[in-house]
């Protein structure tokens, strides 16, 4: 099915941004910080928390790194200023990893000093593998100073469990969010094979909740929730120990579900103005993409 989405994202990347912009529309909550406020409020009044991420990665120049920090810091002002339940996302490209280690420590360094101040929690997203060993030293770094942060572990990541036990002791007292992992590694770097990679992630949920590790559980497969409500009952998890974590516009009803089962689901929730290669992203893993995409086509002609 990746595959199938993988060729007819090429095709539909040929398209006007414009008509892109319509199936990106489910997955973002808009160009503003605004935009975001309102859906995290709604959220929120359902009983479910929130992460908002500032869209963009990649940043080649320090203004424009410098400029991501600053949005960051609009956001936890408006978490505090708004009483959202919300913590903040970010991706460390988006900050200067790619241009320099230390400008990237630092500017993480800025984020936290204000979140700590706000009492606000900050979880680092992890991106390529590029990044992984840089992501996972900054977070070391990070914990020395601070508490309120926390970081996402790829269970496609052959070496998952060795980059695991390099942070283990800064994950005590912080928080790991555990997710499959979404970029197109090589195959030396990521299994590939979707059971494997769901075997993967129940034994890195395992081993996690059997160092009472705070886990946001991120995933939408129901055959892994099913595995990770067995661990919880395993290790008799309260739900204070645990969250799922979700993505905005996917899987609505089975988020719903969790939340009426009395479980703490989070919904991350991106918005700004660089949504074009989250949104790709996005699409690539959608199963319904093709039919998504023919019912616009007819629906623009008709
Ligand atoms: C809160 C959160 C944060 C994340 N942070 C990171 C991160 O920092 N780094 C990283 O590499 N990855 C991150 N991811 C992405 C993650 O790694 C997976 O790529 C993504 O969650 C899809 O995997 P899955 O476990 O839901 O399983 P899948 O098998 O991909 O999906 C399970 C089912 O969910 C539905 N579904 C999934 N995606 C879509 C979609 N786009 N549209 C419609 N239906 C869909 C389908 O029915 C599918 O069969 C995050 C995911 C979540 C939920």
């Amino acid at each position: 099915m990746k595959l199938l989405n993988s060729l007819i994202i090429k095709m539909v990347q040929l398209f006007p941004k414009s008509f892109i912009r319509i199936f990106a529309s489910r997955y973002i909550a808009g160009e503003q910080l605004l935009d975001a406020v309102r859906l995290v409020k709604e959220l929120n009044s359902k009983k479910i928390l929130a992460t908002i991420d500032v869209l963009g990665e990649d940043t080649t120049n320090v203004e424009e790194a410098n400029a991501a920090v600053e949005e960051a810091i609009r956001v936890l002002q408006t978490i505090y200023n708004e009483k959202l339940n919300s913590t903040l996302s970010i991706k460390l490209t988006q900050i200067g990893l790619k241009i320099d280690y230390n400008l990237c420590l630092h500017n993480m360094e800025r984020i936290l000093d204000v979140a700590k101040e706000y009492n606000i929690y900050v979880e680092i997203d992890m991106e390529d593998f590029t990044c992984t060993l840089d992501t996972l030293k900054i977070f070391k770094e990070l914990r020395k100073k601070y508490s309120n942060c926390g970081m996402v572990m790829q269970a496609y990541l052959r070496k998952a469990n060795e980059h695991l036990n390099m942070v283990l002791n800064e994950l005590r007292g912080s928080s790991v969010r555990l997710c499959k992992g979404i970029y197109n590694e090589p195959v030396e770097i990521a299994y590939k094979g979707k059971q494997e990679i769901r075997d993967n992630f129940i034994k890195l949920l395992d081993f996690l909740f059997s160092e009472n590790i705070y886990v946001g559980i991120a995933t939408h497969d129901v055959k892994l929730i099913k595995g990770a409500k067995e661990l919880i009952r395993k290790y008799s998890k309260t739900i204070e120990q645990f969250e799922f974590q979700m993505l905005l516009g996917v899987k609505v009803d089975l988020r719903d579900r969790l939340v009426s089962e009395g479980y703490m689901v989070r919904v991350y929730v991106p918005y700004g103005t660089h949504w074009y290669k989250y949104s790709i992203r996005r699409m690539k893993e959608n199963p319904k993409l093709p039919l998504v995409i023919l019912l616009n086509i007819f629906a623009k002609r008709g």
